[in-house]
């Protein structure tokens, strides 16, 4: 599933209320640094890591001012301007620029509207990406799992970066973020594998007391998904694992 231009919605969500989707990457194409087997955007081609041709800033807000002045003619309530879309926002080069400029069109047009960005946090490496990050409200980074082995089969990496590294990157943020986390079960070419299990879940415990993030958003399989075998880990196995972070005294959702 593909979004068809860069602002969308306003579309209904429930963490999020009245969301209006910015998407800052191509219409036809995904763009991404990884290769998740549960996107619903489908596989990460390696082509997909050029970012050569993005929208201009320009053009980005243009579009996005062009549908705040739209919502606010036909009374639409927003409750947050959200950057999704078809791959990952924050690979686009002038992030923070956009940012920037969205700050002032809120203020105009939706003040009371909050900004999220939900980004697999590979670019966090960038400085501007994390001062990009760090003036919104709600950015919900990734961490699908706290040991190499399960971040290669979920996450598939096409930029070369460990989960080492990315939980390097996340403790900059000085726990001034919101983690997000796809727990599920599968089946890969006949090996199995489950990061709601030992020992991977210890590890991804542990990082989430390393980083303290102000919340913890937990998530199970909820639409089609490229890989085949994938399985929904239960809502009491959910609860039971939001329980043990919800003990570190961290806000902690189930979805
Ligand atoms: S990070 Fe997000 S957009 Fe990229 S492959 Fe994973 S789920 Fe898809």
């Amino acid at each position: 599933m593909l979004w068809e231009s860069i602002a969308f919605g306003p579309i209904k969500s429930r963490r999020l209320g009245n969301s209006l989707g910015i998407n800052l990457l191509p219409v036809v194409k995904k763009i991404c640094s990884f290769d998740c087997i549960y996107c619903e955007c489908g596989w990460t081609l390696e082509s997909n890591m050029d970012t050569s041709q993005l929208y201009s800033l320009q053009e980005v807000n243009e579009a996005i001012e062009t549908k705040l002045i739209q919502c606010k003619n036909d009374q639409i309530p927003i409750d947050s301007i959200t950057f999704s879309g078809n791959g990952e926002p924050t690979m686009h080069p002038q992030f923070l620029e956009i940012i920037d400029h969205l700050l002032l069109l809120r203020t105009k047009y939706y003040p009371n509207a909050i900004i999220t960005c939900l980004s697999n946090s590979t670019q966090l490496y960038r400085e501007d990406v994390r001062e990009a990050l760090s003036k919104i409200e709600n950015p919900i980074l990734k961490l699908d799992a706290a040991t190499e082995e399960m971040y290669q089969i979920i996450n598939n990496p096409l930029q070369n970066c460990s989960v080492d590294q990315i939980i390097d990157w996340l403790k900059l943020f000085k726990g001034n973020f919101i983690l997000q986390t796809l727990f599920f079960s599968g089946d890969l070419g006949g090996v199995p594998f489950d990061n709601s299990k030992e020992p991977h879940l210890s590890k991804w415990i542990d990082a989430v007391q390393l980083l303290q993030p102000k919340q913890v958003m937990l998530y199970s399989l909820d639409r089609e998904t490229p890989a085949q075998n994938l399985n929904k880990i239960s809502v009491e196995e959910m609860e039971l694992i939001a329980q043990k972070v919800r003990a570190m005294g961290i806000p902690t959702s189930v979805f």
